[in-house]
């Protein structure tokens, strides 16, 4: 089973979530955490294994050969991204705003266009007993991270209960982590922020196709809106976390909720139990 973690605001408690969930399983299972916030993946620092790189991810971007080139235009007019000027005499790729879709290297009349790759990120694996972290790192100041999500999610064995730590907001990045997951959980907090960023995500998990139920961390922090609209939208509430310093504690520590207060790996086994059954599984495809 594929269970996505996401939450519309960053700051909500998704890593807390993913590395506890994950951990919780281990002793039952074997288990995979993808972590998908490829910015700042920081599900490592929780579960202290070593990381090996094992893959450069790259998008291919347009290297003009001059020589053949006839300054057409055609390459920058079929470019969506803005990523080609076309000068009288020149043509000038902008590198960084390249989606690598290989458009105009398609529709170059004078096959002028031929593709490097450039890279934008890596892929690292680090393993310990049943649990296995898999994390993409997108370069500094690059704007691309589906790219890197899109090869992480080839990792995904489906011999194992696979946790998707999702990287926080709704857009691109979020949809290329969360599609093809059989759940999400969606963690807020009982805030006006929360209740606002749960609500975009909502919107894109039931777009998506995707059943989701809702996690409320930091309980006591804000006021009741949360529930009301969980139970407007009936969306279950599967779990909920206290406004706990001895939590905040633990996590500035970079200790794993569930192994500093073991109580919650029973809560977080229980809460997997419950979503797999009460949610039909369905067979994962890793999405093109
Ligand atoms: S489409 Fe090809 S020939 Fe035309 S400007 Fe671009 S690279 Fe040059
Ligand atoms: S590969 Fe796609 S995004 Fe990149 S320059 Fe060509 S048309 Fe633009």
């Amino acid at each position: 089973m594929i269970i996505s973690i996401a939450s519309g605001k960053g700051g909500t408690g998704k890593t807390l979530v993913a590395t506890s969930l994950a951990l919780a399983l281990t002793g039952e299972a074997r288990v995979q955490l993808l972590d998908c916030d490829v910015e700042e993946p920081n599900d490592s620092i929780f579960l202290h294994l070593s990381l090996n790189h094992c893959q450069t991810v790259c998008i291919p971007t347009p290297k003009i050969d001059e020589d053949k080139c006839t300054h057409c235009g055609k390459c920058a007019e079929v470019c969506a991204y803005h990523a080609i000027a076309v000068l009288p005499k020149r043509v000038l790729v902008f590198p960084e705003l390249c989606h690598g879709c290989g458009a105009c290297s398609y529709f170059c009349p004078e096959s002028a266009i031929t593709e490097e790759g450039r890279q934008i990120g890596v892929i690292e694996r680090g393993n310990s007993g049943n649990l296995e972290l898999v994390q993409g790192k997108i370069n500094v100041g690059e704007p691309m991270a589906p790219p890197v999500i899109r090869e992480l999610k080839k990792y995904i064995d489906s011999e194992s209960e696979v946790i998707i730590d999702v990287p926080p907001g709704t857009s691109c990045p979020v949809i290329e982590a969360v599609k093809g997951s059989d759940f999400c959980l969606l963690v807020t907090e009982p805030t006006p922020f929360g209740l606002y960023d749960l609500s975009l995500a909502v919107d894109v998990v039931r777009k998506l196709g995707i059943p989701s139920a809702v996690i409320v961390n930091r309980v006591g922090v804000g006021d009741e809106k949360v529930e009301h609209y969980c139970r407007e939208q009936e969306i279950p509430i599967l779990s909920k976390i206290p406004l706990d310093r001895d939590i905040a504690a633990l996590y500035s520590q970079g200790i794993p909720l569930v192994e500093g207060m073991p109580g919650w790996r029973r809560v977080f086994a229980q809460l997997f139990l419950d979503i797999r059954e009460n949610y039909l599984l369905r067979s994962y495809e890793v999405p093109k």
